[in-house]
């Protein structure tokens, strides 16, 4: 028996330097490109456009259901969202919303995804269970927040879930208001001992926050340098939003190799900031994108790519690099269709080319979606 599969198709991707469109046959075994031939295929898709699958990188599982409500500033909808939050403490509640979130991923080509969970530890390892029976790679957290309660208890709750799941899951410290100084210390002190674990954290997503973080954490010269000193950044620490960083916070996001995870939709909803994308760019910035649903409003990457170019613009074969880079999960990325790459990806309906994608296409034009090399066919109503 056979244990490779060819495809032919048309593969439109970008390498960061380049936007790529060819036709071409790749063979697949172990849901790895193997090779990339000339000639002879099991599987045509000639009549689609395959791009890869995308990384949402900044996600909120418990605010699934509240996609596109609650307006207002962060600080006002935050209040709503800690109520909602808590509704995951239900594990009946918690199994229904994750059957609902891996269809909405897989619908809208999201095979990677770096997704903050709620603040229960029970929940927490329910979901990876869930998550892990499923096509997809995500590693998921429980959200850390010990200001106003027991450092002791959330950090011991968070380890035991470390040791369950090391590859799967993430240290999440919420933002600098909710948790302290201790506990961001506690954090670093384990990534300095286990510099593979990843550290999902929000860095200066509004003005209003940052005032906030200088009034609790004196001793710190800027945000940015409040999770330097705690050892909270590494090259697997995904910051989310970072609208208003400085040079001198910028350099040491890059000096660390932490990434900005760019979320241009939440951004424009809840008013909280242009980020400088272009800028961060030229400085050399590990950049990646994330809906962050529920302030994001969808999972729609066509759509985030085209606020993201609304927002600051970009060439598009560098919108397209950064929804779809999946590095920043410990994933290699080579480019998307290279040999030595998983075989990810998302079949689009026509042969539009990259500036139809951006500002035409949206996720219903998605006609098939391949993970390792294989089709997903899971019943997604
Ligand atoms: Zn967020």
């Amino acid at each position: 028996m056979k244990d490779s599969i060819s495809f032919r198709a048309r593969f439109l991707y970008s390498d960061g330097q380049k936007l790529i469109d060819e036709i071409k046959v790749i063979e697949v075994k172990n849901g790895v490109i193997i090779e990339e031939r000339e000639k002879k295929w099991d599987i045509d898709l000639i009549n689609y456009t395959a791009i890869p699958a995308f990384s949402d990188l900044h996600l909120h599982f418990p605010q699934f259901w509240t996609m596109g409500k609650f307006k207002g500033t962060l600080f006002e909808w935050l209040e709503h969202i800690i109520d909602e939050e808590e509704k995951y403490n239900n594990l009946k509640f918690a199994e229904e919303t994750a059957f609902y979130f891996k269809n909405a991923l897989i619908k809208n080509g999201i095979l990677y995804a770096g997704v903050y969970g709620s603040k229960h530890a029970r929940t927490i390892r329910y979901l990876i269970n869930f998550f892990k029976r499923y096509p997809l790679h995500i590693i998921l957290g429980k959200v850390i927040m010990d200001r106003g309660g027991n450092t002791e208890k959330e950090w011991q709750e968070t380890l035991s879930l470390l040791k369950m799941y090391r590859e799967r899951t993430a240290l999440i410290p919420r933002f600098a208001p909710s948790v302290t100084e201790e506990m961001l210390i506690r954090i670093g002190n384990y990534v300095k001992k286990n510099p593979q674990t990843f550290v999902f954290t929000h860095l200066s997503e509004t003005k209003d926050e940052i005032a906030t973080v200088k009034k609790l954490f004196k001793n710190y010269s800027s945000y940015t340098e409040l999770y330097e000193k705690t050892g909270i950044l590494s090259q697997n620490t995904l910051l989310g939003h970072g609208i208003y960083l400085t040079d001198d916070e910028l350099n040491t996001v890059k000096r660390n190799g932490s990434w900005i995870i760019h979320c241009p939709s939440s951004n424009f909803f809840l008013h909280s900031g242009n980020m400088k994308t272009k800028y961060y760019l030229d400085k050399g910035i590990k950049i990646g994108m994330g809906s962050d649903i529920g302030a994001g409003v969808n999972l729609d990457f066509f759509e985030l790519m085209r606020i993201a170019y609304f927002n600051s613009s970009l060439k598009l074969h560098k919108l397209l690099y950064m929804a779809t880079r999946r590095d920043a999960l410990g994933v290699r990325f080579l480019g998307g269709f290279k040999k030595g790459d998983f075989a990810d990806f998302i079949l689009l309906k026509g042969y539009p080319d990259i500036d139809e994608i951006v500002f035409k296409y949206n996720s219903s034009l998605i006609k098939e979606v391949f993970f390792r090399g294989k089709l997903i066919e899971e019943n997604l109503s």
